[in-house]
């Protein structure tokens, strides 16, 4: 059934009410806003009030517009496995809304006290329901617009077990909140205002997506956001707007899939943005994205889980693929800039000796990043094709000489560039390690012997085959010992590796996922080229011109900058020339 186009509620047919995934919806006070919001959507509101008190344990109150519920059927409404929404089995098949099984009412009053004030119709009356005990105990005429009020208190006050599991108070609001701002994001023609405790913490204006990203995240966040050219695989859709380098956060709270508008935890999705993210920004930082994918409701299962947040999407890899082939290669290409605003302390020569004054506090200097230039629409090559196709990554650069033994001083069509030797080094090896298809060539080494502890010997121990394909010959003796024998040959590259080897080795020991990526960085960094070696013209020219072969060039793959520009108008700033 289409959303807005209102069935009666009716009990689901036995056949049907089994197929539904069995579990718990209401496990804490946010599925308690998800739900009633869920049910206000569904009804086709354009205006969503949720407010919470007590963390919402004591109150959470959702007042939509949507297309209310007869009288007569608001029995049914608290009826377990009844619903308006889907007929029987088929229909799962042929989802078009949020809600389904017939179940959320039913749960809530099950463990609160609800009052239910709803009109289906423009008379100005509707009518009050009193439910305790998941009973209704009361039912009189209210005046009431159209549209659905659903009053949740004493959450829990009857299952002390569960009240238990609720974390604190601040966390929890934490959760309503993330649950209210997804939904404000998936539904941006929609108004939304969320209260805590009174005060309004959340209120979107109900008009297009790039006007609730600032709505949501704030408007400095909202503008280092970037769109997403649309991705589409066979029959689905995937566009968004994805957050630049330089803005991050400590968690993955800012990312928000969506499938079909239903927020999600597509795993392929997600993983394919983390990777893409990782080797640009900095360890342990995630990238703010709101990704939106579009599929025929066959293509997605959403009766997987019974909160419904996990689905099966059609193409999931392939569309994880294209997303994380295009943050590559999108995002990595800027270089870094002083911000705008920072003004550089300057030095003069007096006879004096050197008389510093600085215009702002040096200290402070903050380095800031240029957004990376909205990208084509056309697919870009991946890492490793670009040298091949002849493209360029860099703008064209002229060696200018090599500074502090460290790095590359550049003359650019926009002004100068410093290049860290070492960064760009270790881009260029890791991008080439990650483009080698096949056994890598080893070479034989004096052997080492590593001492693990007990869980990383395990953990190495069954790694010991793909480490050979990439030019590990590694030995285990049982127990916490390993021999290694030979390692990867880097044409090209310093000798660094060989004597960090143990460390390397036991780094990956240690490393739960990601292990193989994490190998290929610490393989780079440690064969890179260093800081305080003098180059020779044609060693610089070199590395220059394996830059601009990379997808990367402007972050080293730990996530540091490695190009620093400085513009024109921001020389021209610095030295007051105009
Ligand atoms: P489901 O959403 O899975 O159908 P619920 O228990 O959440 O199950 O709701 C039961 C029924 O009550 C819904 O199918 C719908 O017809 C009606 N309903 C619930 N909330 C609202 C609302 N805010 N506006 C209109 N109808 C509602
Ligand atoms: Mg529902």
């Amino acid at each position: 059934m289409a959303v807005g186009v209102r069935q009666p509620i009716r009990p689901l047919p036995p056949r049907a009410a089994e197929r539904i995934a069995a579990g718990e919806v209401i496990e804490r006070p946010a599925s308690v806003v998800k739900e009633l919001v869920e049910n206000a959507l569904d009804a086709g509101a354009t205006s969503i009030r949720v407010e919470v008190r007590g963390g919402g344990l004591r109150l959470v109150r959702v007042v939509d517009d949507g297309c209310g519920i007869p009288a007569d059927e608001i029995p049914l409404a608290f009826q377990r496995h009844a619903t308006s929404k889907i007929r029987g089995v088929e229909d799962l098949a042929q989802l078009a809304t949020l809600g389904f099984r017939g179940e959320a009412l039913a749960s809530i009053a099950a463990v609160a006290e609800v009052d239910l004030l709803t009109a289906a119709d423009s008379s100005g009356l509707g009518t009050e329901a009193t439910v305790r005990g998941g009973s209704i105990v009361a039912c009189v005429p209210r005046p009431r617009q159209r549209g659905t009020t659903v009053t949740v208190r004493y959450l829990f006050q009857n299952v002390p077990a569960r009240l238990k599991f609720v974390a604190n108070a601040r966390g929890e609001l934490a959760a309503i909140t993330a649950v209210v701002q997804r939904y404000a994001l998936a539904y941006p023609e929609v108004r939304f205002t969320l209260l805590i405790e009174g005060r309004q913490t959340l209120r979107t204006s109900g008009r297009r997506l790039a006007a609730t990203l600032p709505e949501v995240f704030g408007a400095a966040v909202a503008e280092a956001l970037y769109a997403l050219p649309p991705l589409t695989v066979g029959e689905a859709h995937l566009t968004g707007y994805l957050s630049a380098r330089h803005v991050t956060r400590p968690n993955r709270g800012g990312i928000v899939l969506l499938v079909n508008r239903r927020w999600v935890e597509a795993r392929a999705l997600l993983q394919a943005l983390e990777a893409a993210y990782r080797p640009l920004l900095p360890r342990g930082r995630h990238p703010i994205a709101v990704l939106s994918c579009a599929l025929p409701p066959h293509a997605v299962d959403v009766n997987v889980h019974p909160a419904k947040t996990e689905v099966k999407l059609l193409h999931g890899a392939e569309l994880a693929e294209a997303l994380g082939r295009w943050v590559r290669e999108a995002l990595g290409r800027s270089a870094a800039q002083p911000a705008a605003d920072l003004e550089l302390g300057l030095s003069l020569l007096t006879r004096e000796g050197t008389l510093r004054y600085a215009l702002s506090p040096p200290a402070a200097r903050r380095v800031a990043e240029t957004p990376p230039s909205p990208p084509g629409r056309e697919r870009r090559p991946a890492a490793g094709e670009r040298g091949e196709r002849g493209e360029s990554s860099l703008p064209p650069l002229r060696l200018v000489s090599q500074v502090q033994a460290a790095l590359l001083l550049c003359e650019g069509p926009a002004g100068l560039y410093l290049i860290d030797q070492h960064r760009a080094h270790e881009r260029v090896l890791y991008e080439r390690l990650r483009a080698r298809h096949g056994p890598a060539a080893a070479t034989e080494i004096e052997p080492v012997v590593l001492e693990l502890r007990p869980a990383d010997a395990a953990r190495l121990a069954s790694r010991l085959s793909q480490l050979a394909a990439l030019g590990f010959q590694c030995e285990w003796f049982g127990g916490r010992s390993f021999l290694v024998r030979a390692a990867p040959t880097l044409p090209g590259a310093a000798a660094g590796l060989a004597p960090a080897l143990a460390d390397v080795l036991a780094d990956v020991a240690a490393e739960e996922d990601d292990w193989q990526d994490r190998l290929l960085i610490s393989i780079a960094c440690h064969s890179a080229l260093r800081r305080g070696v003098a180059l020779t013209w044609e060693a610089m020219k070199a590395l220059l011109a394996e830059l601009d072969t990379v997808a990367a060039p402007a972050v080293c793959p730990h996530g540091s900058p490695l190009i620093l520009h400085l513009s024109e108008p921001f020389l021209a700033r610095q030295f007051r020339w105009r």
